[in-house]
């Protein structure tokens, strides 16, 4: 606690940004599971995070207790996997969030971008390799899509090349901002097939490919904690066997990409849910003018301005998670959820940091960590105009990329 600050003597409410009960919807397993998260977050992750985040570097201390969560494939059904609704997987990818949205993003690297792709466009045989050790995290997983040359235009852009060779397949090219890339053991590769110009999809096991190297990207002022790396594919030699089989074209890449957005619509409002519960104790305890700030009203309307931005993201995302486990969910439902709850996000952790004066820019008021890591989620797995065009093509009937 900062100089200017004491405790106060009267109760306080305990800071609450699930105002709307939205944790009581699951059902009682869901609900346990959901509960063992929030100590595992609360407990290991919150007391090192800060630390690791102000190093640039990755707790794999966690990992241990991570897997015994028994996460890894949330969602998703058989081939060891855990299941679950959607729901769950979204209010579980949310409470990760709200204490860390780094380790949110790990493990929505992971869980949702490379076993997504290989549970939405593998074969059979594919899944029943693969899935398993990736769902008990004996093999962590990245996906490489963006280019340094290429990031919103992957649709029709993509310059990582794959030459059918026989047997095999040739790639080269460079995938940039890549998570977990640095220390992970398997790459999903898109590129593009130079001899029907599609997008395929193609699973490259990191440390025993000849030609595969990454360099891990430095200096981020975000998302810290996740190791993002730029990879380069040099003349690596792939078995048609770990190309996925059912990856015809961008499409089917654009299908994981629904998935995952529809994660970071969570994810954006878990890290509201950190800044805004960060941000409220301070306001109840900083004192100023004699008085905690949260006694102030206009204080008092950031904060009530605040829930409403997180509140409304948490009703706009439980009725996502009902599409999607009804398999109604297409790709403008879960832009318009991306564009929407990244933009409250940026709004929320603003007043956050604001609300905290200057140690809203020091980590260890945590709100800072909230602040920085928003920008990362504001762009990450489409930018906001990405979005917005996606939905404004669906709404319109005309596509206004180029
Ligand atoms: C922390 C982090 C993690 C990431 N992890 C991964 C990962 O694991 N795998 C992966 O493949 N990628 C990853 N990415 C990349 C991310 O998906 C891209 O950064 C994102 O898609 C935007 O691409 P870009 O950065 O090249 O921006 P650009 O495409 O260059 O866009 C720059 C700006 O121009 C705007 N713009 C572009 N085209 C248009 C248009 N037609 N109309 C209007 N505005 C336009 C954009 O909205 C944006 O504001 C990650 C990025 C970050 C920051």
């Amino acid at each position: 606690m900062a100089a200017g600050t004491k405790k106060d003597t009267k109760p306080l409410p305990a800071p609450n940004s699930d105002f709307y009960q939205f944790a009581e919807t699951l059902i009682p397993e869901e609900r346990a599971l959901l509960d063992k998260v929030r100590t595992f977050a609360e407990t290991k992750i919150a007391p090192i995070v800060d630390k690791y985040w102000a190093d640039d570097a990755f707790p794999f201390e966690l990992l241990p207790a991570f897997k015994e969560l028994n996460i890894g494939g949330l969602g998703l059904t058989g081939y060891g996997c855990t299941g679950g609704s959607q729901k769950l997987f979204g209010l579980i990818a949310m409470e990760f969030a709200r204490t860390d949205a780094s380790t949110c993003t790990f493990w929505g690297v992971h869980d949702g971008l490379a076993m997504g792709s290989i549970y939405l466009a593998g074969s059979e045989e594919q899944k029943q390799k693969w899935l398993p050790p990736m769902a008990r995290m004996e093999k962590i997983g990245c996906f490489g899509l963006t280019e340094p040359l290429v990031g919103s235009g992957a649709a029709g852009g993509l310059t990582t090349t794959a030459t059918r060779d026989g047997d095999t397949w040739i790639l080269n090219g460079q995938k940039k901002w890549i998570g977990n890339a640095p220390w992970c053991d398997i790459s999903i590769i898109w590129a593009r097939d130079v001899a029907d110009n599609q997008v395929k999809g193609f699973i490259v096991e990191n440390k025993t490919t000849p030609g595969f190297s990454v360099e891990k990207i430095e200096h981020k002022i975000s998302l810290k904690i996740v190791q993002n790396g730029l990879i380069t594919l040099d003349n690596c030699r792939i078995s048609e066997a770990n190309r996925l089989q059912e990856g015809h074209s961008f499409r089917d890449t654009a299908r994981v990409l629904r998935m995952t957005r529809y994660m970071v619509g969570w994810a954006s409002t878990g890290c509201q849910m950190g800044a805004y519960e960060a941000a409220l104790s301070y306001a109840q305890h900083r004192l100023q003018f004699g008085k905690p700030i949260a006694s102030f009203q206009l204080i008092q309307d950031m904060l009530a301005k605040m829930l409403a931005n997180i509140t409304a993201c948490q009703c706009m995302m439980m009725r996502l998670a009902q599409l999607d486990d009804e398999g109604k969910l297409l790709d403008h439902h879960a832009s318009l959820a991306k564009s929407f709850c990244t933009a409250k996000m940026r709004e929320t952790v603003s007043w956050a940091r604001e609300m905290c004066g200057a140690n809203g820019i020091v980590v260890d008021y945590k709100v800072a960590r909230f602040f920085a890591d928003a920008e990362a989620l504001y762009s990450y797995e489409g930018t906001f105009q990405m979005q917005n065009l996606i939905v404004g093509r669906a709404i319109t009937g005309f596509s206004a990329f180029v």
